[in-house]
């Protein structure tokens, strides 16, 4: 099939997402000595202003060059050894693909597998760490929003188990699709690592994998002995002081996060996680109406940053994906793995308004219609229509 490239391609996925004018204009400038001594001007600022987002003052805060992949990987061989005990789960592809890693460097995973499409199992939690009175698990691994489910669990109710039972384990958070557009609050919470990358909610290109670590975390890290050098907290303190990096860091992605942040800050992170939840709503609303039903089983776990909707029974949501893609120059999200086929997902963060959610419901609607799926056209978006106009009267003062 010839793709029809007229236009803006529409970009409806979960991640990379769509970057603001601003923010790839300010990626726009010449190398810069990363020696230099005034090279901290640039970075220092952007260490504190990353924990303004991750709602932290006192973590350690990380910029490494790669993807969220490497942030959890800079926290499993930063704060941990070989054979030790952990709790995780996995219920999508990215909560999963973690339990692999931890695995892969040598800890012993207490793996919970549960359904796709549900979230994180906070009674099997409690079970486990409950019967662990010597306190032999070092580790709790959540990942908060289940980008490939469109599932967003509880991280404040998991902190809560940890308090009650007097757990010192480390909670250790996968934020990758939630901070920036979820509500996430690290130091509220408990958290000792919450992983992020700069291609979701920052609204930037793949390239930094950003994470926060609390001071327990800091202080626990001597004793862990998993090897780490590219990765390494150590090394990247002893530079990152003066705002510098132990190797060349991507100096464009740095005049990019503080064009991102700045945007962030100027509509307020508060709106930003209002808008998300409007925008959210209403892509809700569609699927709602076009009688289809999200992966995602409890309406309180739905996610704000990503919906995966299920095709009916004998269609193939690849189908419907490559037919936006082709046919409608837009980029709807696969099904990966176990929900490959299943669902399509429409990513709803970042730099993201009304129409532009509109557009990703109108093209929908023609995929599925054109590969056979009985819906009706406009119903979708005339449904997410009316989430906008009832909650723009409502919210006229916080959307103003
Ligand atoms: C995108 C994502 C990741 C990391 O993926 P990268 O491709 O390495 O940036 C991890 N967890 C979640 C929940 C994600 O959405």
């Amino acid at each position: 099939m010839q793709k029809n490239t007229n236009g803006k391609t529409g970009l409806f996925i979960p991640g990379p997402t769509n970057i603001p004018d601003c923010v790839r204009q300010a990626l726009n400038v010449p190398m810069q000595d990363m020696r230099a001594p005034d090279f901290g001007d640039l970075t220092l600022p952007l260490f504190e202003d990353l924990k303004k987002v991750f709602k932290t003052q006192t973590a350690e805060v990380f910029m490494f060059p790669g993807s969220g992949t490497a942030g959890w990987e800079s926290a499993v061989s930063n704060l941990f050894s070989a054979g030790d005990k952990v709790i995780m789960s996995s219920f999508g592809q990215f909560s999963m693909l973690w339990v692999d890693m931890a695995q892969r460097f040598g800890l012993d995973v207490h793996h919970c597998e549960v359904e796709w499409g549900l979230g994180i199992p906070h009674d099997e939690y409690r079970e486990v760490l409950e019967k662990d009175k010597n306190h032999e698990i070092k580790g709790v691994f959540a990942c908060h929003n289940e980008t490939a489910t469109g599932v967003a669990s509880d991280i404040a109710a998991l902190r809560a188990i940890l308090d009650d039972l007097n757990h010192p384990a480390l909670l250790c958070v996968d934020a990758v699709s939630s901070v920036g557009s979820l509500d996430f609050r690290m130091d509220e919470w408990g958290i000792d690592v919450a992983v992020s990358g700069s291609q979701k909610g920052l609204m930037l290109p793949t390239g930094l994998a950003i994470v926060a670590v609390s001071q327990k975390a800091m202080e626990l890290r001597g004793q862990a002995t998993l090897p780490r050098t590219f990765l390494s907290y150590d090394d990247m303190m002893k530079t990152n002081a003066t705002g510098h990096f132990p190797y060349t860091p991507a100096t464009q992605m740095f005049h990019g996060l503080r064009a991102s942040l700045d945007f962030i800050f100027e509509e307020g992170l508060e709106n930003v996680i209002v808008r998300h939840t409007r925008l959210a709503q209403a892509v809700r609303a569609g699927v709602h109406a076009w009688g289809l039903e999200l992966c995602a089983q409890d309406p309180a776990t739905y996610s704000n940053t990503v919906s995966a909707i299920m095709v009916p029974e004998g269609f193939d949501s690849a189908e419907v994906a490559k037919t936006a893609y082709y046919k409608y120059n837009m980029s709807l999200g696969a099904g990966l793995n176990k929900v490959a086929g299943k669902v399509f997902r429409i990513g709803h963060l970042g730099d993201l308004n009304e129409i532009m959610v509109l557009q990703a419901l109108a093209g929908a609607e023609m995929a599925m219609h054109d590969c056979g799926i009985k819906i009706e056209l406009g119903s979708g978006v005339a449904a997410a229509q009316k989430t906008f106009i009832n909650n723009h009267a409502a919210n006229t003062n916080i959307a103003a």
